[in-house]
C-alpha cells in the first residue's frame, strides 16, 4: 500500500455513500502515536490529535467534494449501545459503540486498534451506520443492535468489515470461546466452534473476529458482506495495533452519505 493517510476500500456501494479508512501515515503525532492518531484518550499530545482531526476533515472534504461536513465520534466503551445521530454533532460525545444516521454530510466514525470496525448502508442509500466491535461488543450484540435501527430489511443492507486483528494474532482465553458458544443461536454452534483454533498455549485459542462477525450478520439475514482481509498486527506499520503495542494511537473507519 502506498502511504496514504486515508483510502476508500474497494466496496460496491450505492451512489453517494462513501467509506473511508485512515492509516498511520500523513499525520503529525510523534513517537508511539506516529503519525495520524485520531484518538484523544490515548496519552498522545492533544495539539497533535487536534491537528490530525483538522487534516482528516480537509481530506474528507476533498474526497467527497462536500463543502460542509460534520464528523460525529463516540465515547466507545466496548458496549452495545447505538447512537442515532441527527443532522448536527452531539457533544459531549455520546457513550455508545455504534452510530446510525440518515443525515447527509454527517460523517460517522469509529476508532479502533485491533477491534473490528463494521460499516453498514441500506441499498436505497437512505441509512448508514458504523459499529466498533471488539469481542465483548460482538458477543453481546452490538451488530444486531445496529441493524435493529434500520428500516430497510436485512437483505437490503450491505455490511463491510474493516481492518482488525486477524486469527493469526488474536489469542484469547477459553472464556471468550465459551461466551460465544453460549450465545450461539441454533444452527451456528459448529460455525462458531470453527472460528476458534487451539493455540500452542494451554487454555488459549486463536479467534477469528471476521468469522464471528459474519456468523452474526448472516444469522441476522444479511447477504452482502465483504471485508478487509488485513490483520492490524501483521500490518502494524499501516494501522495501529493495541496487541502489538498497548501505548498507541487509533485509526478511523468512516461512512458518510453525500
Ligand atoms: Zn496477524
Amino acid at each position: 500500500m502506498t502511504e496514504l493517510a486515508l483510502y476508500e476500500p474497494a466496496i460496491c456501494l450505492p451512489k453517494g455513500i462513501k467509506v473511508f479508512v485512515t492509516t498511520r501515515y500523513g499525520g503529525c503525532s510523534q513517537g508511539h502515536w506516529q503519525s495520524f492518531n485520531l484518538a484523544g484518550h490515548v496519552q498522545d499530545d492533544p495539539a497533535a490529535v487536534a491537528q490530525n482531526r483538522v487534516l482528516l476533515r480537509d481530506q474528507l472534504m476533498r474526497a467527497t467534494g462536500s463543502a460542509s461536513l460534520d464528523l460525529q465520534w463516540l465515547n466507545q466503551v466496548h458496549g452495545t449501545k447505538v447512537h442515532h445521530a441527527l443532522a448536527h454533532i452531539t457533544e459531549p460525545l455520546p457513550q455508545a459503540d455504534a452510530l446510525y444516521t440518515t443525515a447527509v454530510n454527517l460523517v460517522c466514525g469509529v476508532l479502533t486498534a485491533d477491534c473490528l470496525p463494521v460499516v453498514f448502508c441500506s441499498m436505497d442509500r437512505e441509512e448508514i451506520a458504523v459499529a466498533h466491535a471488539g469481542w465483548r461488543g460482538l458477543q453481546k450484540g452490538v451488530l444486531e443492535n445496529t441493524l435493529a435501527c434500520f428500516k430497510a430489511p436485512a437483505a437490503q443492507i450491505i455490511a463491510w468489515l474493516g481492518p482488525a486483528i486477524g486469527p493469526c494474532h488474536f489469542e484469547v482465553g477459553s472464556e471468550v470461546r465459551e461466551a460465544f458458544l453460549a450465545a450461539a443461536v441454533a444452527g451456528t454452534a459448529l460455525a462458531t466452534e470453527a472460528a476458534f483454533s487451539a493455540s500452542a498455549h494451554e487454555g488459549k485459542w486463536f479467534a477469528d473476529l471476521y468469522q464471528l462477525a459474519r456468523i452474526r450478520l448472516l444469522t441476522a439475514g444479511l447477504i452482502q458482506i465483504s471485508g478487509e482481509p488485513a490483520c492490524t498486527v501483521c500490518n502494524n506499520t499501516t494501522w495501529y495495533s493495541y496487541r502489538d503495542s498497548p501505548v498507541t494511537g487509533r485509526f478511523a473507519t468512516l461512512v458518510v452519505k453525500t
